[in-house]
């Protein structure tokens, strides 16, 4: 019987797991944190369950929705049309539609309806080799002019990617546009069921799933793959990290120095800090409000409660302050209380009504790798499966390219890459078919 290990209980993990256990696979998986989910670790305001950083999910993310179906929870996935804003000089204009693009007040008119057709245009195109080679600020300046990408994509661009905004590839922003839908997906009860339901089935298979547990070390021991632990040293017959690939060059020392340079910048990693607030009132109106005017301490505010019913947290209205930020950056420095002290009150210039009295409960949560940063030329650079070492696969979050990174690119990655250990694993060494 093959024996495998995963490194990291992510989406990608845990789908790679669950394909090569159904494959008869012996598989141990190896999570650092306490619970599996990676990105999508959970916890609770008003005594539900939250998403420590917000997600939801688009009409194309058909990999997760089948999976929510194979799971046995399809009957908790909703479907809405919470409004998207853009906040631009004091007020919040609706962004989703194209009614509400036409009606955008601060560009003229011929500019709304230029950024409708270019935003229809990139839809229609299906697929991204014209947009490789281009950034998406010089793209976008182009073909919708100055004054809209000044207005509309610049502040967003530069709020989701910082010092990165001029630089990062079109065909990215490509399939931002492309693989979107205006109606948005949640699983009621929060997406970490999922993940618990996936490690479940990963165990009725067999397999084994272990949280809790960092892996210190990886290299190879007699030629084959063998990680360390704070339990020891164990080995395998093939192993699949689906670590940030600068984290796997960290812990494997061992690497060729010409691989390490290679892929040690590749795709430089900007962190997520998300703020979540449980308060008693309607903040605003808007479900995800994108900040292009200046001097809040934050790029986006999603009130999650103007999509799920407030009733799901005790009445709470809970609300998502967010950013990606560099490491270095000093919010991650900060201590949970002087980062509220520092964000809540920009809350009173969406809302002057707005108290901290109404704040019941808030979380600081930080997460160092969490948005992969791609710039023109990215497909040639982009690490393979393959690693120098036979039998160890990396798959992670920097090879969705072309799409950003979400939930259904990690699960098609996870099946993908345990189709390929399959692929390359001796036919006797398998014990069933996948079932
Ligand atoms: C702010 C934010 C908003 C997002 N919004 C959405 C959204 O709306 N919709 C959507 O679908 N997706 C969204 N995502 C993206 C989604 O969360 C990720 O794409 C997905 O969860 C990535 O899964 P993964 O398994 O590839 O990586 P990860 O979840 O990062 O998994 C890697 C795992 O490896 C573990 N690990 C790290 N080091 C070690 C070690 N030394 N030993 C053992 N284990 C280790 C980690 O703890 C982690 O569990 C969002 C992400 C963020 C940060």
């Amino acid at each position: 019987m093959l024996d495998v290990g995963v490194i990291g209980a992510g989406a990608l993990g845990l789908m790679a797991a669950w394909q090569l256990a159904r494959a008869g696979c012996r598989v141990r998986v190896i999570e650092r944190e306490p619970t599996v989910g990676g990105l999508v670790v959970t916890s609770t305001i008003g005594g539900g369950a939250i998403e420590r950083f917000y997600h939801h999910l688009f009409r194309s993310d058909r990999r997760i929705i089948r999976l929510i179906g194979e799971l046995g929870l399809a009957d908790r996935l909703i479907w809405g049309r919470p409004p998207t804003a853009l906040r631009c000089a004091g007020t919040s204009y609706r962004f989703d539609t194209p009614l509400s693009v036409l009606r955008f007040p601060l560009l003229p008119f011929h500019d709304r309806l230029r950024l409708g057709l270019v935003v229809a245009y990139l839809k229609a195109v299906g697929e991204p080799s014209r947009f490789e080679r281009e950034t998406a600020a010089a793209w976008l300046r182009r073909m919708m002019g100055e004054r809209a990408y000044r207005v509309v994509w610049e502040p967003q661009l530069r709020g989701k990617l910082g010092a990165y905004a001029e630089q990062v590839s079109m065909a990215w922003f490509w399939a931002r546009v492309h693989d979107r839908s205006s109606s948005l997906g949640y699983l009621r009860g929060g997406f970490g069921q999922l993940y618990e339901r996936l490690a479940v089935a990963i165990q009725q298979r067999g397999g084994v799933v272990r949280t809790g547990e960092a892996v210190e070390w990886i290299g190879r021991i007699d030629g084959r793959p063998a990680v360390r632990t704070r339990a020891g040293l164990e080995q395998f017959d093939q192993l699949v990290v689906t670590l940030p690939t600068a984290l796997f060059l960290r812990l494997a020392p061992e690497l060729p120095t010409a691989y390490r340079q290679q892929y040690l910048s590749a795709s430089p990693h900007l962190g997520a800090h998300n703020v979540v607030v449980g308060i008693r009132q309607r903040l605003q109106w808007s479900y995800w409000l994108s900040l292009c005017e200046p001097g809040y301490p934050f790029l986006v505010l999603v009130e999650h409660t103007n999509f799920l019913p407030p009733a799901d947290y005790d009445g709470l209205h809970v609300l998502y302050l967010g950013n990606y930020l560099p490491h270095d950056h000093p919010l991650f420095a900060l201590s949970d209380a002087e980062t509220l002290r520092q964000l809540l009150p920009a809350l009173r210039r969406l809302n002057p009504a707005f108290e901290e009295s109404w704040v019941r409960e808030a979380q600081v949560n930080r997460a160092p790798f969490a948005q992969p940063v791609v710039t023109p030329g990215y497909r040639e650079r982009q690490p393979p499966f393959e690693t120098p070492w036979p039998n160890v696969w990396l798959a992670n979050m920097g090879m969705v390219y072309p799409h950003d990174r979400g939930q259904n690119y990690s699960l098609l990655l996870g099946e993908a890459v345990a189709a390929r250990v399959l692929a390359a694993a001796p036919r006797p060494a398998l014990a069933a078919q996948v079932g």
